[in-house]
Protein backbone atom coordinates (compact mmCIF):
# COMPACT_ATOMS: atom_id res chain seq x y z
CA UNK A 1 0.00 0.00 0.00
CA UNK A 2 2.52 2.39 1.07
CA UNK A 3 4.69 1.90 -1.78
CA UNK A 4 1.49 2.10 -4.12
CA UNK A 5 0.78 5.34 -2.69
CA UNK A 6 3.93 7.12 -2.74
CA UNK A 7 4.01 5.62 -6.57
CA UNK A 8 1.04 8.07 -6.75
CA UNK A 9 2.77 11.43 -5.58
CA UNK A 10 3.95 12.53 -8.94
CA UNK A 11 0.95 11.47 -10.34
CA UNK A 12 -1.73 14.48 -11.80
CA UNK A 13 -4.72 14.87 -8.97
CA UNK A 14 -7.50 14.51 -11.99
CA UNK A 15 -10.56 12.29 -11.44
CA UNK A 16 -11.19 9.74 -14.20
CA UNK A 17 -13.59 12.55 -15.94
CA UNK A 18 -11.17 15.10 -15.52
CA UNK A 19 -11.89 16.97 -12.72
CA UNK A 20 -8.53 18.55 -11.27
CA UNK A 21 -8.88 18.43 -7.49
CA UNK A 22 -6.21 20.21 -5.34
CA UNK A 23 -4.84 18.24 -2.47
CA UNK A 24 -3.06 19.91 0.12
CA UNK A 25 -1.46 19.46 3.16
CA UNK A 26 -2.40 20.58 7.00
CA UNK A 27 0.94 21.00 9.12
CA UNK A 28 1.81 23.00 12.50
CA UNK A 29 5.24 22.26 13.10
CA UNK A 30 8.63 22.54 10.79
CA UNK A 31 8.84 18.75 11.38
CA UNK A 32 6.06 18.59 9.40
CA UNK A 33 7.49 20.22 6.37
CA UNK A 34 9.63 17.61 4.57
CA UNK A 35 5.83 15.94 4.45
CA UNK A 36 5.24 18.67 1.54
CA UNK A 37 7.43 16.20 -1.09
CA UNK A 38 7.35 13.19 0.34
CA UNK A 39 3.36 12.88 0.06
CA UNK A 40 3.07 15.39 -3.21
CA UNK A 41 1.11 17.88 -1.49
CA UNK A 42 0.24 20.97 -3.72
CA UNK A 43 0.94 23.35 -0.75
CA UNK A 44 -0.33 23.83 3.17
CA UNK A 45 -4.18 24.36 3.19
CA UNK A 46 -4.34 24.98 7.13
CA UNK A 47 -0.87 25.74 8.92
CA UNK A 48 -1.61 25.57 12.64
CA UNK A 49 0.52 28.55 14.03
CA UNK A 50 -0.74 27.68 17.76
CA UNK A 51 1.46 24.98 17.52
CA UNK A 52 4.85 26.51 17.98
CA UNK A 53 3.16 28.45 21.01
CA UNK A 54 2.11 25.40 22.56
CA UNK A 55 5.24 23.63 22.68
CA UNK A 56 7.45 26.64 24.31
CA UNK A 57 7.40 27.54 27.64
CA UNK A 58 6.74 31.26 27.03
CA UNK A 59 5.27 33.42 24.28
CA UNK A 60 7.05 32.98 21.55
CA UNK A 61 8.79 36.81 20.40
CA UNK A 62 7.88 37.78 17.23
CA UNK A 63 11.44 37.61 15.65
CA UNK A 64 10.66 33.61 16.50
CA UNK A 65 7.47 33.90 15.52
CA UNK A 66 9.00 35.30 11.69
CA UNK A 67 11.33 33.07 11.73
CA UNK A 68 9.41 30.04 11.80
CA UNK A 69 6.97 31.26 9.10
CA UNK A 70 9.53 32.31 6.97
CA UNK A 71 11.01 28.42 6.90
CA UNK A 72 7.21 27.46 6.29
CA UNK A 73 7.14 29.86 3.52
CA UNK A 74 10.95 28.79 2.19
CA UNK A 75 10.03 25.23 2.55
CA UNK A 76 6.89 25.23 0.25
CA UNK A 77 9.13 27.14 -2.28
CA UNK A 78 6.72 29.21 -4.35
CA UNK A 79 3.48 26.46 -3.30
CA UNK A 80 0.62 28.68 -1.57
CA UNK A 81 0.37 28.23 2.30
CA UNK A 82 -2.30 29.09 4.07
CA UNK A 83 -1.28 30.31 7.41
CA UNK A 84 -4.15 30.31 10.24
CA UNK A 85 -3.86 32.86 13.42
CA UNK A 86 -3.45 31.91 16.41
CA UNK A 87 -6.36 28.89 17.71
CA UNK A 88 -5.60 28.87 21.48
CA UNK A 89 -8.06 28.37 24.09
CA UNK A 90 -10.78 25.25 24.13
CA UNK A 91 -9.20 22.48 24.38
CA UNK A 92 -5.57 24.16 22.95
CA UNK A 93 -4.26 25.27 25.93
CA UNK A 94 -0.79 27.35 26.96
CA UNK A 95 0.25 26.57 30.32
CA UNK A 96 1.80 30.24 30.54
CA UNK A 97 -2.04 31.94 29.63
CA UNK A 98 -3.30 32.59 33.04
CA UNK A 99 -6.84 31.43 31.66
CA UNK A 100 -10.26 31.40 33.95
CA UNK A 101 -12.04 28.42 34.53
CA UNK A 102 -14.67 28.19 31.72
CA UNK A 103 -17.81 25.63 31.93
CA UNK A 104 -17.66 25.56 28.20
CA UNK A 105 -14.44 25.86 26.77
CA UNK A 106 -15.07 24.60 23.53
CA UNK A 107 -17.20 28.03 23.08
CA UNK A 108 -15.60 30.28 25.33
CA UNK A 109 -12.56 33.05 25.30
CA UNK A 110 -11.03 31.65 22.37
CA UNK A 111 -9.17 31.54 18.49
CA UNK A 112 -10.08 35.22 16.85
CA UNK A 113 -12.30 35.90 20.32
CA UNK A 114 -9.33 36.06 22.09
CA UNK A 115 -7.04 38.01 19.34
CA UNK A 116 -9.43 40.50 19.26
CA UNK A 117 -9.69 41.43 23.05
CA UNK A 118 -5.84 40.76 23.38
CA UNK A 119 -5.01 42.48 20.24
CA UNK A 120 -1.45 43.20 21.25
CA UNK A 121 -1.09 39.23 20.81
CA UNK A 122 -2.79 39.59 17.63
CA UNK A 123 -0.80 42.42 16.34
CA UNK A 124 2.45 40.90 16.92
CA UNK A 125 1.54 37.53 15.33
CA UNK A 126 0.57 39.38 11.93
CA UNK A 127 3.43 41.32 12.23
CA UNK A 128 5.63 38.33 11.83
CA UNK A 129 3.46 37.21 9.22
CA UNK A 130 3.86 40.24 7.34
CA UNK A 131 7.56 40.37 7.43
CA UNK A 132 8.30 36.71 6.89
CA UNK A 133 6.46 36.87 3.58
CA UNK A 134 7.54 40.27 2.44
CA UNK A 135 8.17 40.31 -0.82
CA UNK A 136 6.13 36.79 -1.25
CA UNK A 137 1.91 35.83 -0.63
CA UNK A 138 0.41 35.83 2.29
CA UNK A 139 -2.69 34.14 2.89
CA UNK A 140 -4.22 34.14 6.56
CA UNK A 141 -6.80 33.22 7.78
CA UNK A 142 -9.21 33.60 11.05
CA UNK A 143 -10.60 30.70 13.23
CA UNK A 144 -14.06 30.42 15.11
CA UNK A 145 -15.50 33.26 13.17
CA UNK A 146 -18.85 33.83 13.99
CA UNK A 147 -20.18 37.25 12.89
CA UNK A 148 -18.49 38.85 9.48
CA UNK A 149 -17.99 41.78 11.67
CA UNK A 150 -15.02 39.88 13.78
CA UNK A 151 -13.66 39.43 10.08
CA UNK A 152 -14.12 43.14 9.49
CA UNK A 153 -12.06 44.03 12.54
CA UNK A 154 -9.11 41.28 12.50
CA UNK A 155 -8.67 42.68 8.38
CA UNK A 156 -8.32 46.36 10.04
CA UNK A 157 -5.54 45.18 12.76
CA UNK A 158 -3.68 43.86 9.47
CA UNK A 159 -4.25 46.86 7.35
CA UNK A 160 -2.96 48.68 10.49
CA UNK A 161 -0.11 46.70 10.51
CA UNK A 162 0.71 46.91 6.83
CA UNK A 163 0.36 50.58 7.64
CA UNK A 164 2.75 50.90 10.32
CA UNK A 165 5.38 48.93 8.25
CA UNK A 166 5.48 50.88 4.92
CA UNK A 167 5.65 54.03 7.02
CA UNK A 168 8.51 52.60 8.48
CA UNK A 169 10.11 51.81 5.24
CA UNK A 170 9.91 47.89 5.90
CA UNK A 171 9.42 45.52 2.49
CA UNK A 172 6.05 43.93 2.61
CA UNK A 173 3.71 40.99 0.95
CA UNK A 174 3.29 41.22 -2.62
CA UNK A 175 -0.03 39.84 -2.09
CA UNK A 176 -2.22 40.15 0.74
CA UNK A 177 -5.18 37.47 0.91
CA UNK A 178 -7.17 37.29 3.75
CA UNK A 179 -9.89 34.77 4.90
CA UNK A 180 -12.33 33.06 7.28
CA UNK A 181 -13.00 29.67 8.74
CA UNK A 182 -16.31 28.49 8.46
CA UNK A 183 -16.81 26.43 11.53
CA UNK A 184 -19.48 27.92 13.86
CA UNK A 185 -22.62 27.25 12.17
CA UNK A 186 -24.06 30.87 12.35
CA UNK A 187 -21.92 31.87 9.51
CA UNK A 188 -24.01 29.50 7.40
CA UNK A 189 -26.83 32.03 7.77
CA UNK A 190 -24.57 35.04 6.71
CA UNK A 191 -22.57 33.50 3.89
CA UNK A 192 -23.60 35.43 1.06
CA UNK A 193 -22.62 39.01 3.35
CA UNK A 194 -19.19 37.12 4.11
CA UNK A 195 -18.36 36.00 1.05
CA UNK A 196 -18.82 39.87 -0.31
CA UNK A 197 -15.39 41.08 2.21
CA UNK A 198 -13.22 37.32 2.18
CA UNK A 199 -10.58 36.63 -0.44
CA UNK A 200 -11.17 33.03 0.62
CA UNK A 201 -12.74 30.82 3.11
CA UNK A 202 -11.86 27.10 4.40
CA UNK A 203 -14.60 24.84 6.37
CA UNK A 204 -13.26 23.58 9.53
CA UNK A 205 -15.31 20.69 9.49
CA UNK A 206 -13.88 19.09 13.10
CA UNK A 207 -15.54 22.08 15.02
CA UNK A 208 -18.41 22.71 12.28
CA UNK A 209 -19.81 19.06 12.63
CA UNK A 210 -19.36 19.27 16.54
CA UNK A 211 -21.17 22.77 16.96
CA UNK A 212 -23.46 21.77 13.84
CA UNK A 213 -24.78 18.51 15.90
CA UNK A 214 -24.12 19.58 19.41
CA UNK A 215 -21.75 16.88 19.98
CA UNK A 216 -17.89 17.17 21.42
CA UNK A 217 -15.55 16.53 19.29
CA UNK A 218 -13.17 14.69 21.87
CA UNK A 219 -15.76 13.16 23.44
CA UNK A 220 -16.01 9.51 22.79
CA UNK A 221 -19.34 8.50 24.41
CA UNK A 222 -21.20 10.79 21.45
CA UNK A 223 -18.29 11.30 19.06
CA UNK A 224 -19.90 9.11 16.54
CA UNK A 225 -23.38 9.51 17.62
CA UNK A 226 -23.94 11.07 14.31
CA UNK A 227 -23.08 10.86 11.06
CA UNK A 228 -20.87 13.59 8.96
CA UNK A 229 -22.44 11.95 6.00
CA UNK A 230 -26.35 12.84 7.32
CA UNK A 231 -28.13 14.59 5.09
CA UNK A 232 -28.44 18.07 7.63
CA UNK A 233 -24.49 18.18 7.73
CA UNK A 234 -24.41 17.56 3.58
CA UNK A 235 -26.76 20.24 2.84
CA UNK A 236 -24.78 22.65 4.86
CA UNK A 237 -21.29 21.68 3.31
CA UNK A 238 -23.23 22.22 0.00
CA UNK A 239 -24.17 25.80 0.97
CA UNK A 240 -20.93 26.81 1.85
CA UNK A 241 -19.81 25.57 -1.86
CA UNK A 242 -22.29 27.09 -3.68
CA UNK A 243 -22.37 30.26 -2.04
CA UNK A 244 -18.45 30.05 -2.55
CA UNK A 245 -18.71 29.54 -6.37
CA UNK A 246 -21.62 31.82 -6.91
CA UNK A 247 -19.24 34.68 -5.14
CA UNK A 248 -16.18 33.44 -7.60
CA UNK A 249 -14.68 33.21 -4.15
CA UNK A 250 -12.01 30.10 -3.33
CA UNK A 251 -13.14 27.45 -0.93
CA UNK A 252 -11.18 24.82 0.68
CA UNK A 253 -11.94 22.32 3.25
CA UNK A 254 -9.47 21.42 5.99
CA UNK A 255 -11.34 19.29 8.84
CA UNK A 256 -10.59 15.42 9.55
CA UNK A 257 -13.52 14.66 6.81
CA UNK A 258 -11.23 15.57 3.33
CA UNK A 259 -8.57 12.86 4.91
CA UNK A 260 -11.34 9.91 4.63
CA UNK A 261 -11.54 8.60 1.54
CA UNK A 262 -15.76 7.76 1.48
CA UNK A 263 -15.61 11.09 2.85
CA UNK A 264 -13.42 12.96 0.75
CA UNK A 265 -15.58 11.19 -2.32
CA UNK A 266 -18.47 12.82 -0.87
CA UNK A 267 -16.66 16.26 -0.78
CA UNK A 268 -16.29 16.27 -3.97
CA UNK A 269 -20.00 15.34 -5.25
CA UNK A 270 -20.70 18.38 -3.34
CA UNK A 271 -18.70 20.92 -5.67
CA UNK A 272 -15.58 20.92 -3.00
CA UNK A 273 -12.30 20.95 -5.75
CA UNK A 274 -9.91 21.89 -2.72
CA UNK A 275 -9.07 19.85 -0.02
CA UNK A 276 -6.85 19.76 3.07
CA UNK A 277 -5.89 16.50 4.87
CA UNK A 278 -2.52 15.56 7.19
CA UNK A 279 0.05 14.27 4.97
CA UNK A 280 -0.66 10.38 5.63
CA UNK A 281 -4.11 10.94 4.15
CA UNK A 282 -3.01 12.00 0.76
CA UNK A 283 -2.06 8.74 -0.99
CA UNK A 284 -5.02 6.72 -0.18
CA UNK A 285 -7.26 10.06 -1.24
CA UNK A 286 -5.51 10.43 -4.17
CA UNK A 287 -5.79 6.41 -5.14
CA UNK A 288 -9.81 7.02 -4.49
CA UNK A 289 -10.18 10.29 -6.93
CA UNK A 290 -8.33 8.97 -9.89
CA UNK A 291 -10.98 6.35 -10.38
CA UNK A 292 -13.83 8.50 -9.21
CA UNK A 293 -16.13 10.10 -12.02
CA UNK A 294 -17.50 12.65 -10.29
CA UNK A 295 -19.63 13.58 -12.55
CA UNK A 296 -21.82 10.54 -12.08
CA UNK A 297 -21.20 10.75 -8.12
CA UNK A 298 -22.55 14.41 -8.05
CA UNK A 299 -26.04 12.90 -10.10
CA UNK A 300 -26.46 10.32 -7.76
CA UNK A 301 -25.50 11.56 -4.63
CA UNK A 302 -27.45 15.72 -4.90
CA UNK A 303 -31.42 14.41 -5.69
CA UNK A 304 -30.36 12.66 -2.33
CA UNK A 305 -30.44 15.88 -0.52
CA UNK A 306 -33.51 17.24 -1.96
CA UNK A 307 -36.22 17.16 0.37
CA UNK A 308 -38.16 13.89 0.22
CA UNK A 309 -35.27 12.15 0.44
CA UNK A 310 -34.00 13.19 4.00
CA UNK A 311 -34.53 9.59 5.46
CA UNK A 312 -32.39 8.28 3.16
CA UNK A 313 -28.98 6.47 4.66
CA UNK A 314 -26.35 8.30 2.72
CA UNK A 315 -23.10 6.72 3.67
CA UNK A 316 -24.62 3.71 2.13
CA UNK A 317 -25.40 4.86 -0.95
CA UNK A 318 -21.90 6.15 -1.26
CA UNK A 319 -20.10 2.79 -0.11
CA UNK A 320 -22.31 1.47 -3.17
CA UNK A 321 -21.18 3.84 -5.40
CA UNK A 322 -17.91 3.48 -4.33
C1 LIG B 1 -11.46 22.22 12.11
O1 LIG B 1 -12.05 22.68 13.08
O2 LIG B 1 -12.00 21.48 11.27
C2 LIG B 1 -10.05 22.54 11.84
C3 LIG B 1 -9.49 22.25 10.69
O3 LIG B 1 -9.32 23.12 12.81
P1 LIG B 1 -8.90 22.44 14.20
O4 LIG B 1 -9.05 20.96 14.03
O5 LIG B 1 -7.49 22.88 14.41
O6 LIG B 1 -9.85 23.05 15.16
MG1 LIG C 1 -11.32 24.31 14.26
Amino acid sequence: RQAQYRRLRNKPSVTRDGVDILLQMNAGLLVDLPHLDEAGAAGVGLFRTELQFMVASSFPRMREQQSQYSQVLDAAAGRPVTFRSLDIGGDKVLPYLRSIQEENPAMGWRALRLGLDRPGLLRTQIRALLHAAAGRDLKLMFPMVAVVDEFLQAKSLVDKEVKHLRRHGHATPENIRLGVMVEVPSLLFQLEELMSHVDFVSVGSNDLFQFFCAVDRGNTRVADRFDTLGVGFLRALKSIVDAANKAHVPVTLCGELAGRPLEGMALIGLGFRDLSMSPASLGPVKAMLRTLDAGRLSARLLPRLEPGHDDSNIREVLKRFA
